[in-house]
C-alpha cells in the first residue's frame, strides 16, 4: 500500500477482443503493447509465416497490412464496416481500399468475423460469408479504458466507461486526477465529451494533470480528433468533425471536396491531393478537414494548418489571411489548404443564392 498526497490514473485501454472463439489460440496476436509488437515480429522470424489475417480495418490494422506486405507476407484485412478506415469519408475509405489492393492486399470490407479455428498448421478466420486461411492472425478492433481500478475508488464513468473527468483533469474524488486513455476527452469543436483515445491528447492531459496537481490551476483546451496515417503510398488525415458528425451536434454543416497540387505545376513532380472541407453555412466556421493524397505530398503539415485555425475558431475563409510559406518546389502562393477554402466559400456563395432564387 503507498499513501499519496496525489494520485494520478493514467492506466490507458487495452484492445477490444471480439466476441470470437479461441483468441487464444496460438498464432493469433493483438496488437497494444511494445511487447505486443516484439512478440508479432519474433513469432513471424521463427515461424517463416507466409500469410496473415489482419481482423480490423482501422488505421493500426492498415499500418500492419503496410507493413507486413512489406515482409513479404500475403495479407487478408477483414473489417466490419463497410468500407475501411471508417474514422474518414467513405469516399476516401473507397480510394484507400484501391491503394490496399494495388499492393496485393485482400480486402474483405462488412465483413464481422464469428470464429478463428485451427485448420491442421493453420488458422481459419470466419465470417457470415468468407472463410480466410493464414498462418497467423492480429486482432486490432479498437480499445476500451482500462477504467476499472478509478471506478472501484468511486469515480464515475461516462462514455464507454471511461473515468469522467473535468477540464482539469480532476476526478470527483479529493486530490485524484486521470488522465489519457482512460478518461473522457473535452472536444474543442463540439463543447463536449467523447472519447478519442490518441496518444496526442494523452501527453497533453497528463502534462496538465501534473501541473494541476503541483499547484498549478490549467485547463485541458480540447482535443479535436486531430489524425494521420500512411497507408503505402497514401497519407490520409482528419481533424475536426466530419458532416454527419457536425450535423448530429447541431451545427448547418456543409462539405466540399477539391482536388489541389502539393506545389506549383511547372515544377516536376506535383501530386494531387484531396481535400474535404467542412464548416458551417450560417457561421462560416470552419468544423472540419480531411486530407487524402501521396504521403511525400506534406499532408500532415497541411492538416495541422486547419487544426490550428480550427483551434482558434476561424471561418473557412479566414484560412486565406495565413501567412504560410511558398517556393515552387513545395507550395503555391496560395497554397493548397486555401485553396479548397477558397473553392469551399464559392461553393457556399452558389448553393446559397440557388436556395434563395437569385
Ligand atoms: C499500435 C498502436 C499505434 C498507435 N499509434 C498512434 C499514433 O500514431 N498517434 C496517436 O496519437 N496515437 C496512437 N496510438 C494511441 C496511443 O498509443 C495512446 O493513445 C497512448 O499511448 C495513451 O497513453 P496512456 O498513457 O493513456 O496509456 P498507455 O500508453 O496505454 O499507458 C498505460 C499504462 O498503464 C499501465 N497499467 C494499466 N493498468 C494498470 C494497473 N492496474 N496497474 C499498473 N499499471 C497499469 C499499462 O501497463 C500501461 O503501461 C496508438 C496505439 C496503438 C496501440
Amino acid at each position: 500500500v503507498f499513501p499519496y498526497d496525489r494520485l494520478l490514473i493514467a492506466t490507458g485501454a487495452r484492445p477490444i477482443l471480439p466476441d470470437i472463439q479461441d483468441l487464444s489460440l496460438p498464432g493469433v496476436h493483438r496488437l497494444h503493447t511494445m511487447n505486443d509488437g516484439l512478440h508479432l515480429r519474433r513469432s513471424l522470424d521463427d515461424h517463416r509465416a507466409q500469410s496473415a489475417v489482419i481482423v480490423g480495418s482501422g488505421y493500426i490494422g492498415l499500418e500492419m497490412a503496410d507493413a507486413l506486405t512489406h515482409r513479404g507476407i500475403s495479407v487478408t484485412v477483414m473489417g466490419r464496416s463497410t468500407v475501411v478506415l471508417p474514422t474518414v469519408d467513405a469516399v476516401f475509405g473507397r480510394v484507400v481500399e484501391s491503394e490496399l489492393r494495388t499492393h496485393g492486399v485482400r480486402v474483405e470490407s462488412a465483413a464481422e468475423v464469428q470464429a478463428i479455428v485451427q485448420d491442421r498448421a493453420r488458422l481459419r478466420v470466419e465470417s457470415a460469408l468468407t472463410k480466410v486461411s493464414a498462418d497467423i492472425v492480429l486482432v486490432g478492433a479498437g480499445v476500451i479504458p482500462n477504467a476499472e481500478i478509478g471506478a472501484a475508488a468511486g469515480v464515475p464513468g461516462g462514455i464507454k466507461g471511461a473515468l469522467r473527468v473535468n477540464r482539469r483533469m480532476e476526478t470527483n474524488l479529493p486530490h485524484v486526477y486521470a488522465a489519457g486513455d482512460c478518461v473522457e476527452t473535452w472536444h474543442r469543436v463540439l463543447r463536449a465529451y467523447t472519447y478519442l483515445p490518441l496518444g496526442t491528447t494523452a501527453h497533453k492531459q497528463g502534462r496538465i494533470a501534473g501541473e494541476n496537481a503541483l499547484g498549478a490551476s490549467r485547463e485541458f483546451e480540447g482535443s479535436m480528433g486531430t489524425q494521420v496515417v500512411k497507408v503505402f503510398n497514401l497519407a490520409i488525415a482528419r481533424t475536426g468533425l466530419r458532416d454527419t458528425e457536425a450535423q448530429e451536434a447541431g451545427f448547418s454543416p456543409f462539405t466540399v471536396e477539391t482536388e489541389q497540387l502539393d506545389h506549383k505545376a511547372y515544377y516536376p513532380g506535383a501530386r494531387r491531393l484531396s481535400i474535404r472541407i467542412t464548416g458551417d453555412r450560417k457561421t462560416g466556421q470552419l468544423l472540419g478537414a480531411q486530407i487524402l493524397g501521396p504521403w511525400q505530398a506534406e499532408v500532415a503539415k497541411r492538416i495541422d494548418v486547419f487544426a490550428a485555425a480550427l483551434y482558434h475558431g476561424m471561418t473557412v475563409e479566414g484560412l486565406n489571411d495565413f501567412d504560410l510559406s511558398y517556393t515552387p518546389p513545395l507550395g503555391s502562393p496560395w497554397d493548397a489548404v486555401q485553396m479548397a477554402a477558397q473553392t469551399w466559400c464559392q461553393a457556399e456563395r452558389v448553393t446559397y443564392q440557388k436556395s434563395v432564387g437569385n
